[in-house]
């Protein structure tokens, strides 16, 4: 990495130019020693809430004015900004939390930008889904991020049955990833065991970068029965689905597309058959038997 290619150095004066900065998705240690210099040197930093902001600039140490950019006010606000960008403005756009314009306001405001021939730079940094994506075990090479599932349960589901459809025309296999909330997980995991059969393999990643932070790892149906133990589900989280999807239809995977699903996860033959079977309520021979028997059929 050449030092000339930054817009940002050390000796180098913040050059004018909209900055979507990344802040932290929980530890404070995840933002970059250029994203503070930004913040730090920017006229002003529009942020999704100057409250939740604040917090992060008073830690360390910056008082750069802050202007509110939210959901409800972001189109006048990007023709607001706009107009002191042309006129030669260092203007910072920030989340709550992560990478703006990732399920988050930013995309209204760069579209503006970029219109108005305005320098728009990314300062890179946490991201909830590429982090949950890179430690979850599944495959990374190929992923489609989906942001939240509908919070109604028809549409939610219709969704769901979607990315199914599209995974069995698609070429390759690409991991699914989602949002997700607390309080809707569990439904959430009724609807992919109904569309996807309750021995897909799942990863949700909770609290990420944070003291609690968790993977649970394993079957739909296994994953349902980890939560279904606590008292209260709590947390951020990220739903990953594996992109692996059977030819047959979901809810009658075969024992054999079962057992090869976990295989994937990285479990061995031994102990996905046993899983296998136990899911199944039939005994681990007749597991073996059938597995045997089906291996190279799909
Ligand atoms: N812009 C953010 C990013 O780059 O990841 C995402 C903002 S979106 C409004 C918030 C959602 O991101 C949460 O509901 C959760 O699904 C996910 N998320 C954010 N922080 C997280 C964390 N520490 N652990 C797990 N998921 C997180």
């Amino acid at each position: 990495m050449e030092a000339e290619s930054l817009p940002v150095g050390p000796a180098v004066p913040l050059a004018p130019g909209l900055y979507l900065v990344a802040t932290p998705i929980g530890n404070l240690e995840d933002i970059s020693l250029r994203a503070l210099r930004v913040l730090r040197s920017a006229d002003r930093i529009a942020c999704e809430d100057t409250r939740q902001t604040g917090k992060l600039l008073q830690h360390f140490g910056i008082s750069t004015p802050t202007v509110s950019y939210h959901l409800h006010n972001e189109r006048g606000r990007a023709e607001e900004l706009v107009a002191q960008l042309r006129e030669g403005a260092r203007i910072a756009v920030v989340s709550d939390a992560g990478t703006p314009g990732i399920a988050d306001p930013g995309e209204t405001v760069v579209r503006a930008a970029v219109e108005a021939g305005v320098p728009v730079y990314a300062i890179p940094g946490a991201n909830a889904a590429i982090t949950a994506l890179v430690a979850s075990g599944l495959p990374a090479e190929r992923f489609a991020f989906r942001g939240f599932l509908p919070s109604k349960a028809g549409e939610r589901r219709s969704a769901l049955e979607q990315v199914l459809v599209e995974l069995r025309a698609a070429a390759e296999p690409a991991t699914q990833v989602f949002y997700e909330t607390p309080h809707r997980i569990l439904d959430a995991l009724a609807d992919v065991a109904a569309v996807f059969g309750p021995a897909h393999p799942v990863v949700l990643a909770r609290e990420l970068t944070k003291l609690h932070e968790e993977f649970l790892r394993g079957t739909v149906a296994e994953v349902q029965a980890q939560l279904a133990r606590r008292d209260t589900v709590r947390g951020e989280m990220v739903l990953l689905l594996s992109g692996s999807v059977a030819v047959e239809t979901a809810a009658a995977q075969s024992l054999a597309s079962a057992v090869r699903a976990r295989m994937a996860l990285g479990e061995d033959e031994k102990d996905a058959l046993k899983h296998v079977a136990r899911e199944r309520g039939v005994g681990k021979s007749e597991a073996y038997r059938e597995w045997q028997r089906t291996r190279g059929k799909g």
